[in-house]
């Protein structure tokens, strides 16, 4: 098990002190172009690392905060959101981050972030790590502020992020999905996508009530332009090279499970499980 420092977990709570910026209005101001963006990231992770000291005097001992931090790995397409969707109907004070939902409103607003972070997306390549420790560490700071549960979904995904991760929360429950790449590849033929609100079908076994058609607006499906087949492949690729190192690394603090299998149904019994274990209520 990784180490509990009562402190540890304020202390970086508090690591942002001034450079929280709720969501919309990070939405408002975005920079001219994407390396304008990195240097701005850059400059604001790291003109706040120096406030960790002064925090702990800051810290109240009678209010430390006893929400947990937990990680959901895999494949693309291996039904992180499908699992993660489950887990937030069964532990409700849990907020859930995740970073392809973000980049993908990004993009549906079409954003200057939204504009450069799709070229990456549509290759199937991931958008570069200075950009990613930003939109996590920072503009999603209040939801990694909540005092509630936190469930990150699609970050880490490179040593890099991992560790600037580790610099600001204590990660203390990692769910590791296991899934056979064939499956994978079926199933994100499968996937179609209402592109307005982002509610994803599966014609195996999620269907829209009318075929190609979104059941809440009747708009029509389209499908995600890095679910082609090449770009897939692409992406399990980058999967197998950069992110499932993180296996291993969250393996060796000892706070990761892996949970193996095709089916979510049949894998979410015992993620639940394991999560009470680990608890989480
Ligand atoms: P999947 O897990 O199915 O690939 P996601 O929705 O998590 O899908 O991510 C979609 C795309 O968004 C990724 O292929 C990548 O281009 C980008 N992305 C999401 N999260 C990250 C991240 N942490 N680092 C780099 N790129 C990311």
């Amino acid at each position: 098990m990784m180490t509990m420092n009562i402190f540890s977990r304020a202390i970086r709570r508090h690591k942002f002190p001034t450079a929280v910026s709720p969501w919309p209005q990070f939405l408002n101001e975005q920079p001219n172009n994407l390396s304008e963006y990195v240097s701005l990231s850059v400059r604001s992770f790291n003109s706040t690392s120096m406030d960790r000291s002064a925090s702990m005097a800051d810290t109240d001992l009678n209010d430390l905060p006893n929400e947990k931090f937990m990680l959901i790995l895999g494949k693309p397409g291996g039904g992180k959101g499908t699992i993660s969707s489950k887990i937030l109907k069964d532990f409700p004070g849990m907020e859930h981050v995740s970073t392809g939902d973000i980049l993908r409103q990004h993009v549906r607003e079409e954003t200057k972030l939204g504009k450069e972070a799709k070229a990456y997306m549509d290759r199937g390549d991931l958008v570069p790590d200075e950009v990613m420790i930003r939109l996590v560490l920072d503009d999603s700071m209040s939801a990694i502020d909540s005092g509630k549960h936190l469930l990150l979904d699609g970050f880490p995904r490179t040593i890099e992020q991992a560790i600037a991760l580790d610099e600001n929360i204590d990660v203390e429950v990692v769910v590791d999905l296991n899934i056979p790449t064939e499956t994978i590849v079926e199933r994100i033929a499968d996937r179609w996508i209402h592109p307005a609100s982002g509610r994803v079908y599966n014609y195996s076994y999620n269907p829209p009530l009318h075929h190609g058609k979104d059941d809440e607006s009747g708009e029509d499906l389209v499908q995600r332009d890095d679910d082609k087949p090449k770009t897939v492949r692409k992406r399990l690729e980058a999967y197998d090279k950069v992110t499932s190192p993180l296996i291993q690394y969250y393996a060796k603090k000892g706070v990761l499970k892996t949970f193996s299998g095709t089916m979510s149904d049949k894998i979410y019994p015992d993620v639940k499980e394991w999560l009470k274990k680990m608890g989480l209520n």
